[in-house]
This record gives structure tokens, C-alpha cells and sequence, in this order.
């Protein structure tokens, strides 16, 4: 009876805790549960007063402000300013570029779901729908992959010039200047639907619209470059690239050693202020036929032409392309991608102050731009083509596996096939909602910095992933090139899309969490910030709130991981139906782990953290996850909660759970501190790791939804390019399905008749069956003519070998060469 009290005071500080209460609240609820408790249930009156003494000696200081101030924060301010590492002029900009969304809500371990589940449903204008169904469809009619790809190894003449004139290459620009000004759903639903039928299509059409002069003009042009450059990029008479990397200079990127000397020079007949610039650049897209080049370079100016700075940082130009000097023109070759790249380079070239963007006020200001600006296109080109990719991938996979029979079925029918159809439908299930919802946040005005890495990284693993799968089910059919393969480029390229925009594992080790855990934390950044205030009071003050704040938000994160641990995540509030209900719950449990072992390591490892990539990573994949599966929900609740699509849902959410349970273990297997693991591990698994991979039941129910037509997967192929021309083999081979379905019974019977047929040939078997009255004729027509379809679309290419030897062509082959 005498530990009633101090077992009330224990409970009243846990619920205190799980509810988030502040400290009076706590002070005041901790004494009430004592004495309460203490008199109902008949216990000493000196146990309940040694207990109310402990507790009040531990809270009521902690009410005194004064005190509270002097003697705990301000010594704990000393020490953390010694403790925090110091933070990058690089590392600073990308912390203050972008904006935080509901990722915030995400990291602060208590997700407010209402603030996911009330934004707008994202939906393309009319005239935005107008042009996805007409000058996009129509440039999809035109595009004949196998000709880009090996014939050409570029677009035809024919599709540019459409491109142009339909100002594809101007969809982020407004309309005041001529372009399309289109919404970023908009952008992402174009990029889908060109890239279901070619992948160098759509990297050519994305590039202009993300990241590059257009971009950087709308944002930091001067008029007169807006005026002059802007209508020009909108209709094509410019096509622009944008050039960062060189051989020193990758993932690196602030190291180029790329330079412009400020300095005068003749510039159209005229002497000008300006710089001449010595640089080395490579991989760059659209480069080979860019008229308008976007330059990343150090500018230096040593004669002091503009002020007192002598080394002024990285600035951008724009270098029109017959500028003197300039060396532009040969290709790399990506991987049997044919969109345009290359390497550029030049030599004391000279340009006017007018041609840096911005102008001269805006040199030494390039980091800050690219910075600022690349989460909007990030967040955009790689996540939508993933997401077209992945959708044609599932579409054509699930025809392609009801079609292809062996052994008597249809290959998708064995559950081997079925496990690879269900990871293709469910990861695209989960990278179509990604991308959808990142296009959203841009819409919205985010900067969504966080998000957008966490798009181009998961969106293009997936993406990669799928890719595989498509292949693996497809056999030997995806493995030999030609006009009727519609896997392998995808499969080949897929590794460039890991590549561009911030390498993948540089993204995962680096920027998910490096970026999320400062940006997107209630207090982490507030304290950097409160910390760093000159004077003394009002720091002390600041430092304060945000520590006790701090404090109470781990301990509020650690009581709510053991509470929702302990209940299996199946208590609390939480929206949706009561299919979803679980699945926000389970999420509101990740998300106080993500919390709890989150500000752990930051507190235990500090600086440290920063050096611990695989720690990062893991928590950066908590992170992730939890955006996927909240965007699932998001997509299934903007759907009006399909039923049918709930097998999809499930698998890709429970992909996600398990995900994340594998990634917060990983972190706890390998906490370098193992006491703070011992501990951690019993608060986040206090019942162990009790999430398992999707089952195998529900991987039949997806692989069910892939391979037949129905309303679920009719969604998942929003924006997909299905129409079933000549040049549309999937499309052809979708829209056969149905048929293909109705043979199957008819199949069976003539089976069953096969043993009386007495001819070889299988028309002619088809005719005796009719006779025997084994099928009707019209099934003998509904055979015939899927039999003919199917052998078409199994059907793979093969080449007179001349063909295939294009240095034969050129008449330079090397195996002549080497003979000689
Ligand atoms: C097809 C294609 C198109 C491109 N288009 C353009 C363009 O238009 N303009 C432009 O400027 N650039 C462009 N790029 C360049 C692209 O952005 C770079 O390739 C990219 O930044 C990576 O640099 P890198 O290839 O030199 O790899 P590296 O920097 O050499 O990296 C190699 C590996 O190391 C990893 N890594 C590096 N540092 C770290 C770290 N700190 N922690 C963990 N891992 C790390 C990377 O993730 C990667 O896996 C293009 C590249 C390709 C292939």
C-alpha cells in the first residue's frame, strides 16, 4: 500500500509525458495522483509525504524560472556551445534553404495528421489536362524509342522541332514571357506520361524545366535577362544547360576549381568590365546542342575591380554558345540513353558583368541559388520519371505475365513470378504516391528540401528495383534489344537516375537525415539559433524554453515509444477508416521512435553523428518510410478510399513498417554507446521486432491486380501513355488482355480435347476441335486471334549482323583495326 503513491506519481508523469503535458500541468497532476491515490488507497501518511517531498524537490525547481535559469540552463549552455559542431558556410546554406512540411510533423513524434489530410487534393487544371491528352499524346504517337535509342542515338528532327513549338521546353516559365506556366502536378503528370514510352524523351524535356537557366532567371534574373532570355528558352530558340560537375568536382560540388579572373575585355566590339573564364566541365545534359549555357565557376578578383573581396565565391553565367573560346559538342554516351550529354570546356573566355545571372550584385551568391533552387526541381524530374517508368513497367509486366504461358499457365500464375509482380505493384503503388506528393508540396509554395531527397532517393531505388523485376519476369524477351523490347533501356538507365541530381548513397548517408534532423526538428535548430544570440540574457532566456522544451519533447517521445510498443501501436487517436485506423497508428509509433533514437544520437554522439553515415542512413530510411507510407495514406484518402485498391495499400505499407522496423534495429545494432542502445532498444522494441515482410497472400491479391484490367489498376496508371498505336507495344499488348482472359477457359477445352485431335499443326487442331464440337467457332476465332496477338507480342528481334556493327558502318571496325 506505501508504493501506491509513488507508483501514482510514476503513472501520472507517464501520462503526463505520452500527452505532452508542460511542466505545471505535470507539477500539479504529480502531486494530486499522490495524495489521491495515496489516501483512497490507506497508505502511511508518512510514505505519501516522503513521496510528495521527493517529487516536489525534483519539480518545483524546475517551476522556478530564476532558478531554474541560474542554476541548470545556464551551465548547460556553456557546455553545449562547447560541445555543438561547427556547422559549414555550405552546410548553412542548405539548412536555410527549403521550407519544412508535414516531414516536420513527421520528426516531431507526434504526427498532426489533420494537417496531412487537409491539404487540397492535388488535381491539373483543365487546360493543363488539355495539354497532357494533346500535344503530349500526340509527341508520345511520334516517338519510336528504338530509333532514339540505337538508330539516331537523338531525338528526331521532327519531335524537337514539335517539342518547341508546343513549348515543352517551357513549362516552368509564365505565360508573360511565352511559356506554359504549368503547376509542378502538371510537370510531374508530362514527365510520367513521356517517359512510359521513352526515357531519353523525357530526361530531354525535363532537363530545361528543372534546375538551370530558367530556373535561376525566374528567380534571380536581372529584368533585362528575364525580358531577353526567358521568351527565347519558352519557345526553344534557346536550349539551355546548366554546368556544375567536372572531373574533380562531383558529389563535391562546391570544390570546383573552375575560375573567372574579373577583369576588361572586348565584348561585341566593345571594351566592358567582365570575367574570363578557364574551365573544365563534364556530364552535362543538353550540352552537345545547347545555344545557352548555365556556368557554376569560383570568381576571383584580384585586381579589386569590383570591391575589397579578392576571392568572391561561386557565381553563375550564362554563356551564350558561339561565344569565342568555347568548346562544346562532343557527347558521352549514358548508357545507351540517347538524351544529349557531354563534356564542355574552355579557356580564358571572356564575358560581360551583364551575362552572370543576376548581374554583378548576385557574384559569389551561385551556391545559395543552386541550393535554393534545387529542391523545387529535385522534388519534381528524377521522382515523376521513376514513377512513369515504374507504371508502364507494372502495366506492361502484369499483360505480359497473364499472356505468357509456360508450362500450361501463365507465368504470373506461379508464385515465384507472383512474388516479383507483387514488389513491382506495390513499390509503385508507394513511388507514384511519393512523387505525386512532393509535386504537391512544391504546388503548395514548399521548398521542400527534405522531402525532395527523400523523392529522388526512394522514388529511384524503387524505381531500380522494379526495373529488375520487370526484367526477371520478362526472361529472355527483356534481355534482347530491338524495336519490340520496352524493358531494357529502362533497366539500362535505371543507374543514371541513381546517379544526377546528388548521388544516391551520398543522399541517404548524407542529406535525408543530415538535413532532416536540424531542419525538421521542433528544437534542435531553435537551440543552434537561441545559442548563438549576442546578448547574454536574452540567450540565456531563449536557450531556456527551447531546452526544457527539448526536454520534455525526448521524454514525452520515450514514454510514447514504450506506451504504443507495449500495446502493439493499437491505442490512441488517430484518422482514417477502420481499415487505415492501424496504419496511422503504427506511424505515430515510428514516429516517437524516429524521435526518441533521433535526438539520442544527437545528443550522445553530437558532432560525431555527422561522421556516422550508416547511422544517418538508417535513421535517414525512419525518416523516409514514414513520408511514403504518410503520402500511401494521403493518395488512398484523395481517392475517396477505394476498396479495391486496399491489397496495393497494404502491401506497400507494410513494405514500409517493415522497412523501418529493420532500419531503427540496424541503428541500435550498432550504436557505438551500448548502454544507450541496451536502453533505447527496450523503450522502441519492449516486446520485440514484431513487423514481418508483406505476406504471401497479399502478394497474390496485387499480382492479381497487375494481371487482369480492373478499376485499381486503372488508377495506377494515371498518366500512362496506353493508347494502342503501332509504336505502343505495351499499349497493344493492354489492350488485348481482356481477350486474352476470356481465351483462357476456352484454352481448358480445347486442352481437354486435345488427346482426340489427330493433326500437328495448331490451326489445324483448332479446326478439328471445332468439328469434334470441343469449342464453338466463335471461340475458335477468339483463340485464333489471341494466339496471333500473343506470338506477336513474345516475339523478340532479331538483326542482320551488319546492322548491329556501327563501327563496320563507318567503316572503322575495330576488330579490322586490331587484325591490322
Ligand atoms: C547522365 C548524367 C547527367 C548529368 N547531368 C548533369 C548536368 O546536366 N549538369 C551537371 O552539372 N552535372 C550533371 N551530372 C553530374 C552528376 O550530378 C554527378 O554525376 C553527381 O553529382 C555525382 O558525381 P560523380 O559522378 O563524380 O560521382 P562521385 O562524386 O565520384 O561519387 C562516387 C560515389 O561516391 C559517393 N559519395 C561521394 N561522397 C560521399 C559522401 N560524402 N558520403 C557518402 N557517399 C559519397 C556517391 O554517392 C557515389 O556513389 C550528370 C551525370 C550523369 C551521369
Amino acid at each position: 500500500m506505501n508504493w501506491f503513491p509513488l507508483l501514482a506519481a510514476l503513472a501520472a508523469s507517464l501520462a503526463c509525458a505520452y500527452f505532452r503535458s508542460n511542466l505545471r500541468t505535470w507539477t500539479i497532476a504529480g502531486f494530486a495522483a499522490i495524495f489521491t491515490v495515496g489516501v483512497l488507497a490507506g497508505s502511511h501518511w508518512l510514505a505519501i509525504a516522503l513521496t510528495a517531498l521527493a517529487f516536489g524537490l525534483l519539480s518545483v525547481p524546475l517551476n522556478l524560472d530564476d532558478f531554474r535559469r541560474k542554476k541548470i540552463t545556464a551551465p548547460l549552455l556553456g557546455v553545449y556551445q562547447k560541445i555543438t559542431p561547427q556547422i559549414s558556410a555550405t552546410e548553412r546554406t542548405a539548412l536555410e534553404a527549403g521550407t519544412v512540411g508535414f516531414e516536420g510533423e513527421l520528426f516531431s513524434g507526434k504526427p498532426d495528421w489533420s494537417k496531412l489530410l487537409g491539404q487540397p487534393k492535388p488535381e491539373l487544371s483543365l487546360e493543363e489536362q488539355a495539354f497532357l491528352d494533346g500535344p503530349v499524346e500526340e509527341v508520345c504517337r511520334m516517338t519510336d524509342d528504338w530509333q532514339i535509342t540505337h538508330e539516331l542515338a537523338d531525338l528526331p528532327p521532327e519531335i524537337w522541332d514539335f517539342l518547341k513549338k508546343k513549348k515543352f521546353f517551357g513549362m516552368i516559365i509564365p505565360k508573360q514571357y511565352g511559356g506554359l506556366e504549368f503547376s509542378a502536378l502538371a510537370q510531374s503528370a508530362v514527365l510520367q506520361k513521356l517517359m512510359g514510352i521513352s526515357g531519353s524523351l523525357s530526361s530531354t524535356v525535363g532537363v530545361p524545366n528543372s534546375l538551370g537557366p530558367g530556373e535561376l532567371l525566374l528567380h534571380y534574373g536581372t529584368q533585362e535577362q528575364r525580358d531577353y532570355y526567358l521568351p527565347r528558352l519558352a519557345d526553344g530558340r534557346e536550349i539551355p544547360c546548366f554546368a556544375l560537375t567536372g572531373p574533380t568536382a562531383g558529389s563535391d560540388a562546391t570544390s570546383i576549381p573552375d575560375y573567372g579572373i574579373v577583369c576588361k575585355g572586348d565584348w561585341h566590339g566593345a571594351q566592358v568590365l567582365g570575367v574570363r573564364l578557364t574551365f573544365d566541365k563534364r556530364y552535362i545534359t543538353l550540352a552537345p546542342v545547347a545555344s545557352l549555357i548555365g556556368l557554376a565557376f569560383q570568381m576571383h578578383d584580384p585586381e579589386h575591380l569590383l570591391g575589397d573581396k579578392e576571392h568572391i565565391g561561386i557565381t553563375l553565367a550564362l554563356i551564350p554558345r558561339d561565344t569565342k573560346g568555347l568548346e562544346i559538342g562532343r557527347r558521352h554516351f549514358p548508357l545507351n540513353g540517347a538524351f544529349q550529354n557531354g563534356p564542355l570546356h574552355g579557356k580564358d573566355i571572356f564575358i560581360p558583368m551583364s551575362q552572370l545571372i543576376g548581374g554583378a550584385d548576385m557574384a559569389g551568391q551561385g551556391w545559395r541559388m543552386l541550393v535554393e533552387c534545387l529542391s523545387v526541381g529535385r522534388a519534381i524530374t528524377l521522382p515523376s520519371n521513376a514513377s512513369g517508368g515504374v507504371k508502364m513497367g507494372a502495366i506492361a509486366t502484369g499483360a505480359y505475365a497473364r499472356l505468357r504461358k509456360q508450362f500450361g499457365m501463365a507465368i504470373g500464375r506461379f508464385e515465384g513470378v507472383e512474388e516479383a509482380l507483387a514488389r513491382i505493384g506495390g513499390h509503385s503503388y508507394a513511388i507514384t504516391a511519393l512523387s505525386k506528393a512532393t509535386a504537391a508540396a512544391v504546388d503548395r509554395g514548399e521548398k521542400p528540401s527534405v522531402p525532395s531527397a527523400i523523392a529522388k532517393y526512394h522514388a529511384t531505388e524503387l524505381g531500380r528495383a522494379v526495373a529488375n523485376d520487370v526484367m526477371d519476369v520478362h526472361g529472355g524477351k527483356g534481355v534482347q534489344l530491338g524495336p519490340n523490347n520496352y524493358a531494357g533501356r529502362a533497366y539500362q538507365t535505371a543507374p543514371i537516375a541513381i546517379t544526377v541530381e546528388g548521388a544516391n548513397i551520398m543522399t541517404r548517408s548524407l542529406m535525408i537525415f543530415g538535413q532532416g534532423a536540424i531542419r525538421c526538428h521542433p528544437h534542435v535548430l531553435k537551440e543552434m539559433q537561441a545559442a548563438q544570440i549576442p546578448d547574454y540574457a536574452t540567450r540565456l532566456r531563449a536557450f531556456d524554453r527551447e531546452l526544457f522544451a527539448h526536454i520534455g519533447f525526448a521524454i514525452s517521445n520515450a514514454a510514447r515509444s514504450l506506451v504504443l510498443g507495449l500495446t502493439f501501436a493499437k491505442i490512441g487517436n488517430a484518422p482514417g477508416d477502420k481499415y487505415t485506423r492501424r496504419y496511422y497508428r503504427k506511424l505515430n509509433r515510428y514516429a516517437a521512435n524516429l524521435a526518441l533514437v533521433a535526438d539520442s544520437a544527437m545528443l550522445l554522439l553530437g558532432g560525431k553523428l555527422k561522421f556516422k553515415e550508416s547511422l544517418s542512413a538508417r535513421l535517414g530510411d525512419v525518416l523516409s518510410n514514414l513520408y511514403i507510407a504518410s503520402a500511401m495514406l494521403k493518395r488512398y484518402e484523395d481517392q475517396g478510399r477505394p476498396v479495391a485498391d486496399q491489397p496495393l495499400l497494404a502491401w506497400a505499407f507494410h513494405d514500409c513498417a517493415w522497412r523501418m522496423q529493420n532500419a531503427l534495429d540496424g541503428v541500435l545494432r550498432n550504436f557505438p554507446i551500448r548502454p544507450a542502445a541496451w536502453l533505447l532498444r527496450a523503450l522502441v522494441f519492449p516486446l520485440g521486432r514484431r513487423e514481418v515482410p508483406p505476406s504471401d497472400r497479399l502478394g497474390h491479391r496485387v499480382a492479381s491486380i497487375l494481371m487482369s484490367p480492373n478499376e485499381a489498376r486503372d488508377r495506377l496508371a494515371e498518366w500512362t501513355y496506353l493508347t494502342p498505336n503501332a509504336n505502343n507495344v505495351v499499349g497493344r499488348m493492354n489492350a488485348l488482355l481482356p481477350d486474352v482472359i476470356a481465351a483462357e477457359p476456352i484454352e481448358r477445352k480445347f486442352a481437354k480435347a486435345r488427346g482426340q485431335l489427330t493433326s500437328l499443326d495448331a490451326a489445324a487442331q483448332l479446326a478439328e476441335a471445332e468439328q469434334l464440337g470441343a469449342i464453338t467457332a466463335d471461340e475458335r476465332k477468339l483463340l485464333e486471334r489471341v494466339r496471333a496477338a500473343t506470338a506477336e507480342f513474345i516475339a523478340v528481334d532479331d538483326f542482320d549482323p551488319a546492322e548491329l556493327q556501327s563501327a563496320v558502318k563507318h567503316g572503322k571496325s575495330p576488330v579490322l583495326r586490331s587484325v591490322a
